[in-house]
């Protein structure tokens, strides 16, 4: 009886966004109600280990008490006020940031989109102004992912992002992930800044090749580009480290951060160097919503929980346990072409399209994802436990056994 009635309620639902809510997406026939660390309950209270969290962004897993409690801490305090005023959680996040980071400046929007708008707009800028109006020119990368505003699918450069949306915006030109002669070819007199993520993420968890952001830091430094990293979704201790760019040796000279950073809430910033952020002057860029303080409060108890809670540690640690269970699938079944990532950040590459064993994980209670048609992607919370990872590792052998 309770089942038939949540049963008809699920279906109700999911007739509903069919008739209201934009085609954007192909969902899941499942309607996710609560979340509870790294598991979530559907409608018809079916549990689930959820091995995306919420693609990178819910770090600290679902409903983390003290993120909780500061949000609604929050709420109960102030929700919004204008960025014509100064905004105490805002002022205290930028300087976290700040002090964990390379960075000297923060400017706070409200999605990954938005941060690279940002960033794309400040290099311009500085370039601009430093060396002149013909430099405005960004290289971007091969099967990168930087976000469905205009202006951040040109950058990304995969052509299934641009079909029917041209005229692009002008002033990008595409390299090869990974080659680095390639990108010191593409430099021209109009190049201001190469722009790429650390580790590609919607690409297909795609590495950088030893020495290559090594390199074109120097290759930066030497042709006097800026080197934005996007760490969207590396950032935020997804890699075992706070940013991805702490592997490398590197520092860059703008990073923008979304997904993990509020925990779950939305926001999104642009961090920069003094040298960089010094183009923009009042009235250069704006947004009504960014840093605001609910969002903001929450960035703080996100940030601070990982700190404290040694997530970075146990990201490194279950990383290696998840990588070291896949590699065993892999040399259990042929059609595993690769296993790679970096902390809780992990790509199974198989030789055909990963869609069907997506959807037999999740009628198996396990949420994970495919990315690039072929690439089965795993982004759990920073909190899982062995047991879990051990339990995704099961139910994945069992539906790959399947096949
Ligand atoms: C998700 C993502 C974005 C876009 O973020 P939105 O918040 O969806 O706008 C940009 N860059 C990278 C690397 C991402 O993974």
């Amino acid at each position: 009886m309770e089942s038939t009635v949540s049963n008809n309620l699920s279906r109700r639902l999911i007739q509903s966004a069919d008739n209201h809510l934009a085609h954007t997406y192909t969902r899941f026939p499942v309607v996710l109600v609560k979340g509870d660390g790294c598991r979530v309950w559907d409608i018809e209270g079916r549990e689930y280990l959820d091995m995306l969290a919420g693609l990178a962004v819910c770090n600290l897993g679902h409903c983390h008490p003290r993120l909780v409690a500061a949000i609604c801490e929050q709420a109960q305090r102030l929700l919004h006020v204008s960025n014509l005023y100064q905004i105490e959680p805002q002022i205290k996040l930028a300087g976290l940031l700040c002090k964990r980071s390379f960075a000297d400046k923060a400017f706070f929007c409200n999605s990954g989109a938005e941060a690279n708008e940002a960033a794309i707009k400040l290099a311009r800028k500085y370039a601009k102004e430093k060396y002149g109006v013909n430099r405005y020119e960004i290289i971007t990368m091969t099967n990168s992912f930087h976000g469905r505003t205009l202006a951040t699918i040109t950058a990304t450069a995969q052509e299934k992002f641009h079909k029917g949306f041209e005229p692009l915006l002008p002033g990008f030109k595409y390299v090869p992930f990974g080659d680095l002669a390639a990108a010191k070819a593409a430099i021209g007199p109009n190049t201001a800044a190469i722009m790429l993520e650390p580790i590609q993420g919607e690409g297909g968890v795609n590495l950088p090749p030893p020495g290559y952001l090594e390199s074109l830091r120097k290759l930066c430094d030497e042709q006097k580009l800026v080197l934005i990293l996007d760490e969207v979704q590396t950032g935020m201790g997804r890699t075992g480290k706070l940013f991805a760019y702490e592997h490398y040796r590197i520092e860059p000279d703008i990073m923008t951060l979304a997904k993990g950073l509020g925990g779950g809430v939305a926001i999104g910033v642009m961090l920069a160097k003094d040298e960089v952020a010094a183009a923009f002057g009042p009235g250069s860029h704006a947004s009504t919503f960014g840093g605001n303080p609910l969002a903001c409060a929450a960035g703080i108890a996100a940030l601070t929980i990982i700190l404290e809670d040694g997530l970075l540690d146990k990201c490194r640690i279950l990383g290696e346990y998840l990588m070291l269970g896949l590699v065993k699938l892999k040399n259990k079944y042929s059609f595993i072409k690769e296993v790679r990532g970096q902390g809780l950040m992990v790509g199974i590459e198989l030789e055909f399209a990963g869609k069907d064993i997506v959807d037999a994980c999740l009628n198996r209670g396990i949420l994970i994802n495919c990315t690039m048609d072929k690439v089965l992607r795993c982004l759990p919370p920073l909190v899982v436990s062995r047991e879990e990872v051990d339990r995704a590792l099961a139910v994945l052998d069992e539906v790959l056994d399947n096949l």
